[in-house]
């Protein structure tokens, strides 16, 4: 035990005791970091505002048995500006859950924090695409291994004739490989969805407000059932 150097992106935070806050961060190195910021519910905390969600910060850490004290915080990245917009800010919070639901603690997660690191500076930078969660939501399932096929069937292969969606067979199926359960997908969609898996989240494609919403559906769909979860702020972008 003693003191180490550490940074993060802020996920999430809850009360703890009185006065402090248990703050969950995405570190590059060692994934899903639980902290504590001692005394940051009283008025004049030293920690200011740099603990809120979705800050990137530099930390000083005293390791405790079971949640490490943090001591001091420098601002690395704040991402005021996408602050200040409410559909930047639920997607910023769909992006901390999906990263808070897939990482783990105690192993490097350095493609995730970069994934959401991404993400946010598309946020920041003014980005409102309604397909940048579902290129967010691809690249997710990719840093967990389990990428959806979608240029060719999940089942033999084949690049032709991908009639079917199926979330257990982990993409699309062609006809002789579809299992029961599985979907039919509108023409396009997938080459929708394959695109949007492959693109820079700063420089998305173009919109097709005739695929957008039902490809995002596909993408949220997939990650939950891969996940065994609900993506809740997903669910309210959705209704
Ligand atoms: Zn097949």
């Amino acid at each position: 035990m003693g003191i180490r150097h550490d940074q993060g992106i802020v996920l999430r935070s809850f009360p703890f005791g009185e006065a402090d806050r248990v703050v969950v961060l995405l570190s590059p190195n060692h994934g899903k970091l639980r902290t504590v910021a001692k005394g940051i519910r009283k008025t004049k905390s030293r920690f200011g505002g740099r603990l809120e969600p979705f800050s990137h910060v530099d930390l000083v850490l005293y390791e405790g048995r079971n949640l490490d004290t943090i001591t001091q915080v420098a601002m690395i990245e704040p991402f005021h500006n996408l602050r200040s917009d409410l559909d930047r800010v639920v997607m910023a919070g769909a992006m901390v859950e999906v990263a808070d639901a897939v990482a783990q603690e105690n192993e490097s997660s350095v493609r995730l924090f970069l994934l959401l690191q991404r993400g946010l500076r598309a946020l920041e930078a003014g980005s409102a695409h309604s397909d940048l969660l579902t290129a967010y939501l691809l690249k997710a399932a990719e840093t967990i291994g389990v990428a959806p096929a979608l240029e060719h069937c999940a089942g033999c292969g084949r690049r032709d004739g991908l009639t079917r969606f199926s979330f257990p067979a982990g993409g699309v199926l062609c006809d002789e490989c579809r299992t029961p359960g599985a979907y039919s997908l509108r023409d396009g969609l997938t080459l929708y969805l394959a695109k949007l898996a492959s693109a820079d989240l700063g420089d998305l494609p173009d919109i097709n407000e005739a695929f957008s919403g039902e490809a995002r559906g596909v993408a949220r769909r997939f990650v939950e059932y891969h996940l065994e979860r609900q993506i809740q702020s997903l669910a309210v972008l959705d209704v």
